[in-house]
């Protein structure tokens, strides 16, 4: 569902329709910083963020990449003073991602950019990388005043992605490390087994209640499984259980994972 809702006090959830799938947006306040947890495909994804303006305006904001793909960090302009017609005012303290982001963003970031800038002239125009300047190995606590986001390397779907959880909510969010039906992997040296197990880490925490995935639907924690049984299934070579219809985008993306997990148990 498309649009800005509440998911906690102090959280709300942005929902972006892109061409080919949808894609989350979080925003976390606490009484001294705002957390925004990925800012979508371009500057104007976060215009419906307007509403928040009094909460962003007060306070330290702070923007977190859960990974460098394109979809997740795009945006970060709307936030940043580079943006001549900032539709929202805000002062970004520091952008936060993990070590392997950062040089990202001087290889794949700017290809990846200039490749959408060719296949939809205009749409990507007002798009500006803004690389991470503070950086992690393992991980990161946050604390947003009377809220705490702790960050977690969970490498697998890409080398730097991460994932973040609110304790005080029980709220985990698994940036592209879940996703039903299907995760991406999109990482030729990917460890499955280290990602099974990251993930397993957190479906056995009791303190996790919600999780919200950057795509596809959100549930409690048992909402892990579908992407850790798709997950040991690939490092089996067994096929998955997947539904019966899925989009172009899963069939395609599916099909692409089949093929690297088949590298992965010949390299093994
Ligand atoms: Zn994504």
């Amino acid at each position: 569902m498309a649009g800005l809702q509440a998911c906690c006090p102090g959280g709300h959830v942005l929902a972006l329709e892109l061409a080919d799938f949808a894609v989350r947006v979080v925003v976390l306040a606490g009484s001294r910083r705002v957390l925004v947890f990925d800012t979508g495909s371009r500057p104007q994804d976060l215009a419906p963020l307007q509403p928040l303006q009094p909460l962003l305006a007060g306070r330290e904001v702070l923007v977190v990449y859960s990974h460098g793909d394109w979809d997740h960090v795009q945006g970060t302009a709307a936030l940043a003073r580079v943006q001549a017609r900032a539709e929202i005012r805000a002062e970004i303290q520091a952008v936060i991602a993990h070590d392997a982001c950062v040089p990202r963003f001087l290889d794949d970031a700017p290809r990846r950019l200039d490749q959408l800038r060719r296949e939809s002239p205009g749409l990507y125009d007002d798009v500006i990388l803004i690389p991470p300047d503070l950086t992690f190995s393992h991980a990161m606590t946050l604390d947003l005043g009377g809220l705490t986001v702790t960050l977690h390397h969970l490498p697998g779907h890409t080398a730097d992605s991460l994932v973040a959880f609110v304790p005080e909510h029980g709220l985990f969010l698994a940036g592209d490390t879940a996703e039903i039906p299907l995760p991406c992997v999109d990482w030729e040296d990917a460890s499955l087994e280290h990602w099974i197990a990251g993930l397993q880490r957190w479906r056995d925490d009791a303190r996790v209640v919600r999780v919200l995935p950057s795509h596809g639907p959100a549930g409690g924690r048992e909402s892990l499984d579908p992407t850790i049984r798709y997950l040991q299934a690939l490092r089996e070579g067994r096929p998955p259980l997947l539904p019966e219809a899925m989009p172009a985008f899963y069939q395609e993306t599916h099909q692409a994972n089949l093929e690297r997990a088949a590298r992965m148990r010949s390299r093994a």
